[in-house]
């Protein structure tokens, strides 16, 4: 097999990452840290080193902050359609970039060539394109107070001012792209802070934005770690907001960092999300798909299907099924040809996996499949199956972050039951229904707690599709109307006539 990118077009991309540091991106100019530190930037596929990134911090917000304050009052002004344009004008040019952005994006997070196009690259430039046109189409409405009188009321949507955007490393690029593309549409300036694993595509899109010919000030890029450069831009006074998408403990602390101004605060978090499925199912397409919902990206997805409720009748058949797609799915570097799945992001991530499925063991978890290390270089481990797990269990109840299933057998019974089954977690992000029966499919579609219900296989993330959590697992939706409305005040003004 073929690789499927330009060999050349990786080998400059490796000498240009090894050559010099990546900077930060604020007012416009790329320009390195304050304090000139720089952090090593690692391929989880080898575990060596490949590129290094300027380490952002306090002093470095700060800069950005005022930059995009400067801009936020003329951007705040562009006309829509001309605010439109440019999110039109980067997609074309990420996309032109795509080969680059996804190279890099594999060497960097791990995932899959083909992933970090398509979910990457096109992903991103779907939401960019999508949200281009909202900035002509956000409006308030006109309203009828009861108070004795005549009026004209009416409400006025107007951008929320200086965003700060923090993003996590499982799909960095377009992680980063959703954040903007809402948040510019809308007339906000935005600081992005991508997360330290993966700092790279972030500073890609900084030259795009660049290119572009966005205004200096609109779209900043501080890299830099959470501890430093997160907190100093979620606790800034001067932000206005800020739209986070990580772990539910880092999620706790930006709220309180938040209080100082009491800035507006969207959140999305983890999940524990389960997929039920009924012994009436077509289980040619639930059991390749509650694989994939679960090992895809490594498990490093926020929805993944990490619960999985199945009939007993077909149980037996379903958790086999799953298994044995965990034997045989290709794991390896992501720019190997064939990868199905690629190594953990990090050391980190690899001994959190681990330490988890350790623990399931002790709780007397069954391995039906995986639960190894993969011996050799890089972060890698094995697609794992568990079963005779139940509520309680660590396993069941965390959110692992990594390609482990947890799976459980209902019988005959309510939907209600099983509802309270699939409910009984913190998290309420994602869950999946596979069942040939309407009926039982809405029912139980209204009972969970979920942001999103997937019935026999559904969408995948769309930037149509609200998205984001119940309980702990966020605040507020990102994406369709409610997505960028969420950077926008609502004001409501009278007219006594
Ligand atoms: P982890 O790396 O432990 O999995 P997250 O996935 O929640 O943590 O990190 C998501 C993003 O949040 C990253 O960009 C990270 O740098 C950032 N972050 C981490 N800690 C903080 C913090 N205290 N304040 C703001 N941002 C943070």
């Amino acid at each position: 097999m073929t690789a499927p990118f330009s060999p050349d077009t990786l080998n400059s991309l490796r000498s240009e990452l090894e050559s010099k540091a990546r900077k930060l991106f604020i007012d416009g100019e790329f320009v390195a840290a304050a304090s000139g530190e720089t952090f090593d930037v690692t391929d989880p596929a080898t575990g060596e080193t490949f590129a290094s990134a300027a380490s952002g911090a306090a002093e470095d917000i700060d800069r950005a902050v005022k930059a995009a304050r400067a801009a936020f009052p003329k951007w705040a002004a562009t006309p829509p359609a001309t605010r439109a344009d440019m999110l039109l004008k980067l997609a074309s040019l990420i996309e032109r970039e795509g080969e680059r952005i996804a190279l890099t994006e594999t060497l960097d997070n791990g995932m899959p060539f083909m992933m970090a196009k398509f979910a990457g690259v096109m992903g991103a430039a779907g939401q960019l394109r999508y949200n281009a046109g909202w900035a002509t189409k956000l409006a308030g409405e006109t309203l009828t107070p009861s108070a004795p009188g005549e009026w004209h009321a009416f409400t006025l949507r107007e951008p929320v001012g200086v965003v700060g955007s923090i993003v996590p490393w499982n799909f960095p690029f377009v992680m980063a792209v959703s954040k903007i593309a809402p948040a510019l549409s809308a007339g906000c300036t935005v600081v992005l802070k991508p997360a330290e694993q993966t700092p790279l595509t972030a500073v890609i899109l900084a030259e795009l934005v660049q290119e572009a010919g966005f205004p200096a000030g609109v779209v900043n890029i501080v890299t830099g770690f959470g501890a430093t450069a997160g907190a100093a831009l979620a606790e800034h006074k001067d932000v206005d907001k800020i739209s986070f998408t990580g772990s539910t403990s880092v999620g706790k602390s930006i709220v309180h960092a938040s209080t100082g101004n009491l800035k507006r605060v969207s959140l999305e978090l983890g999940g524990k999300s389960p997929v039920v499925i009924f012994a009436d199912a077509d289980l040619d397409k639930a059991i390749p798909a509650a694989a994939m919902g679960i090992f895809g990206n490594s498990g490093q997805v926020c929805a993944a299907g990490s619960r999985l409720f199945v009939h007993e009748a077909i149980a037996d058949r379903v958790i086999e099924g799953i298994a044995e797609r965990a034997r045989s799915l290709k794991v390896g570097a992501g720019l190997a040809p064939g990868t199905e799945m690629g190594p953990l992001v990090s050391e980190k991530q690899l001994e959190r996996v681990l330490g988890y499925i350790e623990s399931g063991a002790g709780e007397g978890a069954t391995v039906a499949a995986g639960g190894q290390r993969i011996d050799g270089e890089g972060y890698f481990v094995q697609p794992t199956v568990l079963t005779g797990t139940a509520s309680g269990m660590k396993v069941v109840e965390e959110e692992i972050f990594g390609p482990v299933l947890c799976a459980m057998r209902f019988g005959d019974g309510e939907i209600d039951a099983i509802a309270e089954q699939a409910n009984a977690s913190e998290y309420g992000l994602s869950s999946a229904i596979w069942t040939r029966d309407i009926s039982n499919a809405l029912k139980l579609t209204k009972r969970l707690q979920a942001g999103t219900v997937r019935i026999n296989g559904g969408a995948g993330v769309d930037p149509s599709l609200p998205l984001g959590g119940y309980k702990a697992s966020g605040w507020g939706r990102e994406n369709g109307r409610a997505g960028v409305e969420a950077y926008t005040e609502l004001k409501a003004v009278t007219v006594a006539l």
